[in-house]
This record gives structure tokens, sequence and C-alpha cells, in this order.
């Protein structure tokens, strides 16, 4: 693991096992900071080590100035946004190391910054060839390990979590966010389109997440140890960065037109074309997690007018008629719930109406986030195996490589 990597993670540990601690879950914040220390001791690093003592500081610093704060104890959409935008900073230290680590690599340098390998998680074909590979052939591969870890991690938060990776974690959607809201200081109305549209374009990032399926099904078992091994495999996440940064017309054409439905319509992106949110919405009906509403406790039951929570979902789901969410655009983003102001009334739960709390909720996507990729290190499944000399001549000849 490359050093923002390493203390992301500890950061992650800290105020996971600061929160279990405070949420009454002395176990769990125990074993949290057994294994912080584990890594502590595996890894051997100093710059490591400091940065966690400046963290502890900083965390005793905070919980002296602002206890509430510190513990968690703030309001759902304050926790939601706060854990978005940390994650998104995260993937933004990350994405600077990654291209400088690159950008040395092509000028022929000695790189001085290693590449994070969480930047697989960009790479889902190639984490879902290698989960197939692993299945079909024991094969696992060494070029790209942390692009299966990274795909698992999304699939297991929606079988556990339903589609809380979109509305808590994923920088896309907080981008497309912050794009709406701009868009709505410009141009004020709501320019949704009409239900008969809205259903086909839902659609749509079916059939992408379709043609994936198609096209990783479709490889033979026996062709995915030639690919794994390929040049091409090799680079593949360069040839990825610069699909991106080098766009053809058509691309650019592309990236507008997912500009204009991000600003054009609240998750415009998520609802319509990403595919990683067509498989979470699949996995979300396995997920035990549903936001439920209880209509003993709701106003509606004492014959009083309410939609607060219907009004407050940003993917237009009926909230206040329904007794369970059952919508595979439920984002569990909680916003329903912190609109409802009769807190028994609505909550997200599990059955038996055991309602989970937007802290609880959060530490358990950020485990999985979390837990999953220090595992894999800490089997070897992370690291890639592909010597920087090798990138460095691959990159040289990029134009040249291949399927
Ligand atoms: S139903 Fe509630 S949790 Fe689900 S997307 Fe709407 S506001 Fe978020
Ligand atoms: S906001 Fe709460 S009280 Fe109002 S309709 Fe929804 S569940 Fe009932």
């Amino acid at each position: 693991m490359t050093i923002t990597e390493s203390v992301t993670l500890m950061l992650a540990l800290l105020y996971g096992a600061s929160q279990l601690w405070w949420a009454g879950k002395r176990y769990g914040a125990i074993v949290a900071v057994i294994s912080l220390f584990a890594a502590l001791i595996i890894s051997a690093s100093p710059v490591l080590l400091v940065a966690t003592l400046l963290a502890v500081m900083l965390l005793a610093l905070l919980q002296w100035r602002q206890p509430e704060l510190a513990k968690g104890n703030v309001r759902i959409n304050q926790l939601r946004s706060g854990c978005q935008h940390l994650i998104a900073l995260a993937l933004l230290i990350v994405a600077v190391q990654y291209t400088m680590n690159t950008l040395m690599l092509k000028a022929g340098m000695e790189p001085w910054v290693s590449r994070p390998n969480v930047v697989d998680a960009f790479l889902p074909i190639a984490g879902a060839i290698e989960i197939k590979g692993i299945a079909a052939l024991g094969l696992w591969d060494q070029t790209h390990p942390a692009a299966a870890v990274m795909l698992a991690v999304v699939l297991l938060t929606g079988i556990l979590c339903k589609r809380a990776f979109c509305g808590w974690a994923c920088p896309i959607g907080l981008a497309g966010e912050h794009l709406y809201q701009l868009r709505k200081r410009l141009i004020k109305e709501e320019l949704m389109p009409p239900r008969w549209l809205d259903w086909p374009l839902r659609m749509l990032k079916y059939l992408l997440l379709a043609a994936f399926v198609y096209l990783v099904a479709g490889m033979p078992a026996m062709g995915i140890p030639g690919y794994l091994q390929g040049n091409y495999h090799k680079i593949a996440d360069v040839k990825m960065a610069l699909f991106f940064l080098t766009p053809g017309l058509i691309t650019l054409c592309c990236f507008a037109l997912i500009l204009i439905i991000a600003a054009w319509r609240r998750q415009g992106f998520c609802r319509y074309l990403c595919p990683y949110g067509a498989i979470l919405g699949l996995l979300s009906f396995l997920s035990p997690l549903k936001i439920r509403r209880n209509h003993e406790a709701c106003l509606l039951s004492q014959g009083l007018k309410c939609d607060k929570c219907t009004r407050a979902c940003p993917s237009n789901i009926i909230v206040h008629t329904k007794t369970t969410v059952l919508s595979d655009e439920c984002q569990a983003c909680m916003r329903c719930v912190a609109a409802c102001p009769k807190k028994a009334a609505l909550g997200l739960s599990l059955p038996g109406n055991r309602h989970v709390s937007a802290r609880t909720l959060m530490l358990t996507v950020l485990v999985i986030m979390f837990f999953l990729p220090m595992l894999a290190w800490l089997l070897g499944y992370w690291e890639s195996q592909t010597p920087e000399a090798m990138r460095m001549q691959l990159l040289q000849m990029i134009n040249h490589v291949g399927h």
C-alpha cells in the first residue's frame, strides 16, 4: 500500500473505532483499534506512525472543542455530506499521486511517488474478468488485483446496505449533486422528464450493465490467463485515464451529454446511465435494510396532511403512502428520514422494524470499504506485481499496445 492509501485506511479505522465507541459498541471499537495496531506493526512505517499520532491528537482536540461532532451526533444530512466529501478528498489526493507517478514514468524518470493501487477501482470490467478467473480457474491476477477487490467491495455494500455506496460514498454522485445544485441556482425550475420518458431512460443503465455482463460472460475462461498476462491489461489503468484526459470528438460529446443530464435532473447520471447504479439497484433487493414507515406513528394516521418524506427524496420515490420502500432507485441516503417530523414514523430498518441509525449505516459502508482492502493487502492480494520499469517501457509505446 502507498502512504496515501495507508493513511486513509488508518484515518478510517481510527474514526470508525471512535464512532463505535461512542455508539456503545465497545467490542467493535476494540477490534478496530487492534486492526489499526496490527497495520502499524506490519507496515513498520514511521510516516504512518506519526500520522496516526497526529490523528489521535486531532480527534482528542475535536472531542474537547466539539464533543457532539466528535461523537457523530450531527444531523443525518451533515453526516452523509461529511462522509461523501472526505471520501472525495481522499480520492482527489490519490488522483494527484497517480498522475504524478504516471507522468514521471512517461518522462522516463524513476518515480519518487508510487502508484496507488486503489485506482484499480476504476477498472470494473478488469475486476469482473479477474473474479471470473478466480471462480472458473482459481487464477488470481497479479497485475491489478485491487480491481477485483474494489469490485467485490462495491457489490458487498449493495447486498448489505442497498445503494448506500451511491448515497454515502460515490464521488461521481457527489459531483453530480453539486452540478445539479449549481444549475438550480441559475435555472430555478425542476426540469423533470415526463413519467413515460423517465422509465425508458432509467432502463438505459441496465442496458449498459447488460453490455458489460455480455462482454465478461462471453469471454471464454481459457482466454482469461492470456488477457491477464497481456500488455494491454498491464497498462489498462493508463489507457482508461487517457480515455478521459485526451478524449476524441465523440467522447467529448458523450461527456457533454452526461454533464447536461447530471445538471438537468437530480441524480440524472446515477438514475439513467451509471452501470454501477444498475447493479447496486438490483442487489439492493437482497439487502435486509429498507426504508419502512410505521403508519400508526405517521401524521397521516391522525388525519393530518404530510408528504415531507416524499418531497425530500432526490429519487422522486413516493414514500409517504408506502409501508416499505422497494425501489432500485433508493440510495439509502436517509433524506426522507431526516425530513420526517415524527421520529418513530420513518426509518431505515431491518426486518422486525429494528431501526438502523445513520451512523451505523455509514460505519457499515466504511468498514466494508476499508476492511476488505486491508484484508486483501495483508493476504498479499492488493499490490500490483508489475514492475515500474515494465510500466515505463509500455508507457513509451502506449499507442501501439492493444487488446
Ligand atoms: S426513499 Fe429515502 S433513503 Fe431512499 S432515496 Fe428517497 S430519500 Fe433517500
Ligand atoms: S414525513 Fe413522516 S409523518 Fe410525514 S408522511 Fe412521511 S412518514 Fe408520515
